[in-house]
């Protein structure tokens, strides 16, 4: 089993089976489960055995099926799943941190993030540092002997500039610090975040791994030791437990994952390319594309440019909001990594609550909308795409 390639274990791993023999993985939708005896009870809540249960709040079979066959996919030694991938962000972080630490993060974050950095674990008195995530020269100057911590993005949200992960865990080694890796938008696809140095991996399954937009979810992966005695107590007290009806969706969502990933991909070059120096764009952003600043770290780290596009329309938000209402495939909405391929603009929703100096900072211009390239033909996407642009 420890050979089996990725589409193996996306299919297989992780699989408990119950007395029925079924194919497909059971559906446990069940709080609590029942002891043969008293003696029993107590024993389990002495020493919970191998694929034992007490509470779904603490673990499920159905949960437990998507944690092993995501660890597995990941080449993680464990695994906590989560409601969502906030959940996930913020349970890895307040687990492992106390007032008087300090974590060193890039600055290009997910909205959500920033907030629980800044805001909540600020609020705990932990010290945060802000870095240029591609700047490695920023990183070395603020992974100081007293950090405990660092945060990153490897693709940022939305204006995909991509992390070293390998050289900032080295930088943050040095140190004895902790690389925790949001990997949303590499997906466990393209991730090899713990070969290259990630201590902790972090997604939200709302995406990519659901990838058809029904269900909220998310997953700490890391060491047996940092998910049973860091993670575990933070996550079962706190109770941000993933549903055993989302874990079954996350669970077969993992099955197709490698498919749609790199189908979506596929369409997301051809995008990038049919894009690339259209006259109404002042810039089309596609790590997979050789015009991106990080194109080589990009295919070095993750092998593909993944599913995400971000494109600058020339003439503004006046432009973007033309460009949006004239889709007619693409719908507007801020989730990412569905079927069907989702347009933003994120100035005005996702990123709206950052000030303007934040905005300019992180590249988040009124012209700029996010794309997250679904399953449809590439080439009715494009043909949509141009059509729009036509109309601006
Ligand atoms: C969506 C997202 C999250 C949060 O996930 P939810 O499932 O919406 O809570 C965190 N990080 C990144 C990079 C995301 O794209």
């Amino acid at each position: 089993m420890t050979d089996w390639k990725p589409r193996t274990r996306a299919v297989h791993s992780g699989t408990r089976r119950s007395q029925y023999g079924e194919v497909s993985e059971a559906i446990f939708l069940t709080q609590g489960f029942v002891y043969d005896t008293a003696e029993a009870a107590a024993q389990r809540f002495e020493q919970l055995g191998d694929d034992e249960f007490i509470y779904a709040r603490y673990g499920n079979p159905t949960v437990a099926m998507f944690e092993d066959r995501i660890a597995s996919l990941e080449g993680a030694e464990a695994a906590f799943a989560t409601a969502s991938g906030m959940a996930a962000v913020s349970g890895a972080l307040m687990s492992m941190l106390k007032a008087g630490d300090r974590v060193v993060s890039a600055r290009a974050l997910f909205g959500s993030c920033l907030y629980v950095l800044e805001e909540i674990l600020g609020r705990y008195g932990v010290e945060i540092v802000l870095v240029d995530g591609t700047d490695l020269d920023a990183w070395a100057r603020a992974i100081t002997p007293e950090t405990d911590v660092v945060f990153f993005e490897s693709v940022s949200n939305p204006t995909l500039e991509v992390v070293d992960i390998e050289a900032v865990a080295k930088l943050a080694h040095a140190q004895n610090a902790k690389v925790v890796i949001d990997n949303v938008f590499a997906s466990p696809v393209y991730s090899r975040a713990f070969e290259q140095g990630a201590d902790v991996v972090v997604y939200s399954a709302t995406k990519h791994i659901d990838g058809q937009g029904r269900a909220m979810g998310g997953v700490i992966l890391g060491s047996e030791d940092y998910i049973r005695k860091t993670v575990e107590p933070y996550l079962k007290h706190t109770g941000p437990a993933l549903s055993p009806f989302s874990a079954w969706i996350m669970l077969k969502g993992l099955e197709t994952l490698d498919l749609r990933v790199r189908a979506q991909t596929a369409t997301a070059e051809a995008l990038a390319n049919a894009l690339t120096s259209h006259p109404k764009l002042v810039r089309t952003v596609y790590p997979g594309h050789p015009s991106h600043a990080q194109h080589e770290l990009c295919i070095r780290q993750m092998g593909k440019g993944g599913t995400l596009i971000a494109i600058d329309l020339a003439g503004g938000q006046e432009a973007a909001f033309r460009f949006l209402n004239a889709l007619q495939i693409g719908v507007i909405s801020n989730n990412l990594g569905d079927a069907k391929s989702i347009l933003t603009h994120p100035a005005t929703t996702t990123h709206q609550r950052l000030p303007q100096e934040q905005k300019d900072l992180l590249g988040i211009t009124p012209g700029l909308v996010r794309v997250s390239v679904g399953l449809e033909d590439a080439e009715d996407l494009i043909a949509d795409m141009l059509q729009a642009l036509d109309q601006v």
